[in-house]
């Protein structure tokens, strides 16, 4: 076995912990060894590996959680691509890129997939885990694999890469100007006016950077990616805050580009989305921070089947415990369940806008999905049960209590999340329930330490979801809770979120756009339909078929079912199944 320490330096602190805590707990070090060092100059430990017994100590004993110790078998040693340093992030093999091919990565951040990338663009040359510093040499560490050639023409300047970023909220503090303007600088290939077009940017060309949502923003930047003439693209969670229909449109948009002739890699979290987009998939699995493995390359559909069943089957590799299923929605019950409330007719009327809800009810115990396309008024609809927005027909006179995660998240808080999430509800953070259900699931327990204000989108959207769901309330009301958010961290809230609701008999009503998620979580839903940005209308809720069916027909999508895993996959436009489903009206697949 190979024995890897890893360090989290921004988590560790010398002077609160007592004084390198960790060097005087470990026992090689108290038998006078050296597995502990303390580094003078950056004032810090660190943990030499061929000292280090992996007694595991100083892990269980540092304060802030900032020790990883792994033992990994040792055929590892001759696949490692890169450490950023002593103690630091380990990545093992790379995924392959390809022309004429969309390669699908699918696994938890912090596994090395953004410094895979890195390397592929040619911004980082790896160090092969030790002092490499030539292209030459990880040309030969990659011979006879598909890696070596792409290498060489990296090394003699013939590779252009395009990255589209992960956090497309950050662009407005790094860009400034219109949207046009943007573009046109990104316009190497003369085809503006057709990806404008396509991607239906018209309406926002004039608007500057720092006006758009979330959504618009995703949007500039696939166009802007799309317009530069490279080698090889790099889209970095493409759905991000778009809709189904965005979603599978970018997926086709991004088929097309392969089908051109360009190497494709991209990341996504959204399964159905990247199922729909990949020709081959990569799992990456690991420990988050420590280290990362890419597994061999598979079929989309075996690659996201044996990532669900958390075996990988070539590898012989079990990366998870557990496996995950998609539960068969017979055993559910809820909908059946005692009447909360009867919501009355609401409708909002903005001017330029209008979204009018029929009234409905809502059971205890069930999730309540709310999905629809952006802009048709279904945050508004939430806004207006939260008591945040006010209706302009129709009262939200209930005597509930209400919690509400809203879609964009504002940080005005100063101090850690321990802090944050105590002022809710400090009883809820000690309660074995809790921890079991929503605290360790979603690894909020690691956090406590963090100031609220350095936290990831990622972290701070599960900090959001548990600052929601530890409130005491009759109705949850969480407006796009996937966002940010890994495959297993998705599935983690919605079944914490289903669990929360049906053990305290509450009632949830979710916006979401991930059709997995949106099919794992919910009773029933409710459907929007309507035009986009002028008007916008709602049935009061109905069942999980009734609504999938209303809802997919309207963007004109059909749903099958995995026969291993019972996920819901996309079926490909035209295809036999997606005819056959069309002429019979069911282009959602329940499982009976
Ligand atoms: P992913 O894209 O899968 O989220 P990344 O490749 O961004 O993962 O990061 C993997 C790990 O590598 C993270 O824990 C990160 O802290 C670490 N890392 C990234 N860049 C550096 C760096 N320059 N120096 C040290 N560690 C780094
Ligand atoms: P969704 O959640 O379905 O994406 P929203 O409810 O956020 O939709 O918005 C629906 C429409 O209402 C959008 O066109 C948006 O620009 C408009 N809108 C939202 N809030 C306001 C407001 N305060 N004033 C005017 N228009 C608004
Ligand atoms: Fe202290 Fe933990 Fe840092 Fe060691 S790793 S010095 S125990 S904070
Ligand atoms: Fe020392 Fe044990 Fe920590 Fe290794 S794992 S550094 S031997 S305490």
């Amino acid at each position: 076995m190979t024995r890897i320490a890893v360090i989290d330096y921004d988590r560790c602190n010398p002077d609160k912990c007592g004084n390198f805590l960790c060097e005087r707990v470990c026992p090689v070090n108290r038998m006078g060894g050296e597995a502990i060092v303390i580094d003078e100059e950056n004032y810090r430990p660190v943990i030499q590996e061929a000292s280090c017994t992996g007694c595991g100590i100083c892990v269980h004993k540092c304060p802030f959680n900032a020790i990883t110790i792994v033992n990994l078998p040792e055929q590892l040693d001759e696949d490692c691509v890169h450490r950023y340093g002593i103690n630091s992030f380990v990545l093992y093999r790379m995924p392959v890129v390809k022309d004429g091919m969309v390669v699908g990565i699918l696994g938890p951040n912090g596994t090395g997939k953004t410094t895979a990338v890195k390397i592929l663009s040619g911004q980082i040359l790896p160090n092969l885990c030790g002092d490499n510093k030539s292209w030459d040499s990880v040309i030969k560490a990659f011979r006879g694999n598909e890696l070596q050639n792409y290498f060489e023409k990296l090394k003699n300047g013939g590779i252009r890469p395009v990255v589209k970023p992960q956090y497309v909220d950050l662009i407005p503090r790094a860009i400034r100007g219109r949207v046009e303007e943007l573009l046109r600088k990104a316009d190497d290939r003369g085809t503006l006016k057709e990806v404008v077009e396509e991607l239906g940017l018209g309406n926002i060309l004039d608007r500057d950077i720092k006006q758009l949502s979330g959504g618009e923003l995703q949007l500039v930047a696939i166009a802007a990616a799309l317009l530069r003439d490279a080698h090889f693209y790099f889209f970095d969670e493409p759905s991000s805050y778009l809709d189904i229909q965005q979603r599978l449109k970018i997926a086709k948009i991004i088929r097309r580009l392969a089908e051109s002739g360009k190497a494709v890699l991209t990341v996504e979290h959204d399964l159905a989305i990247l199922d729909y987009m990949s020709d081959i998939i990569h799992v990456v699995y690991g420990k988050p921070g420590a280290y990362g493995i890419f597994s061999k390359p598979k079929s989309t559909r075996n690659g996201i089947n044996e990532f669900l069943s958390g075996y990988l089957k070539d590898e012989n590799v079990r990366f998870r415990p557990f496996e995950i299923s998609f539960t068969k929605k017979s055993e559910r019950k809820s909908q059946e369940g005692e009447i909360l409330v009867q919501y009355p007719r609401l409708v909002k009327d903005y001017g330029s806008f209008r979204v009018e809800v029929e009234g409905g009810n809502l059971h205890i115990g069930e999730v309540v999905g709310i999905v629809g396309p952006n802009g048709i008024g279904k945050t508004t609809f939430v806004k207006m049960l939260a008591g945040v927005e006010k209706p302009t027909e129709g009262e939200v006179d209930w005597n509930l209590t209400v919690s509400y995660k809203p879609q964009y998240i504002k940080v005005d808080y100063e101090g850690t999340v321990f802090n944050l999430l105590g002022k809710i509800d400090a009883s809820k953070l000690m309660s074995s329930f809790y921890k079991s259900e929503l605290l360790n699931p979603l690894g909020i327990p690691e956090l406590y330490d963090r100031q609220l204000n350095e936290l990831s989108g990622g972290e701070l959207q599960r900090v959001a979801i548990t600052a929601c769901l530890i409130r005491d309330a009759d109705i949850y009301l969480l407006d796009e809770p996937s966002a940010h958010l890994d495959v297993e961290q998705r599935l983690a809230v919605s079944k914490a979120i289903r669990s929360l609701m049906a053990k305290n008999d509450r009632t949830a009503l979710i916006v979401e756009h991930d059709v997995m998620m949106v099919d794992y979580l919910s009773d029933r839903l409710i459907v929007f339909d309507g035009e986009p940005g002028k008007a916008g209308r709602a049935l009061p809720p109905m069942g999980m078929r009734e609504g999938m069916n209303r809802f997919l027909s309207s963007v004109g999508i059909t749903f099958r079912r995995d026969p291993d895993s019972g996920r819901p996959r996309a079926n490909k436009e035209g295809s036999v199944k997606d005819r056959e489903q069309k002429e019979r009206g069911e282009y959602y697949y329940t499982i009976p």
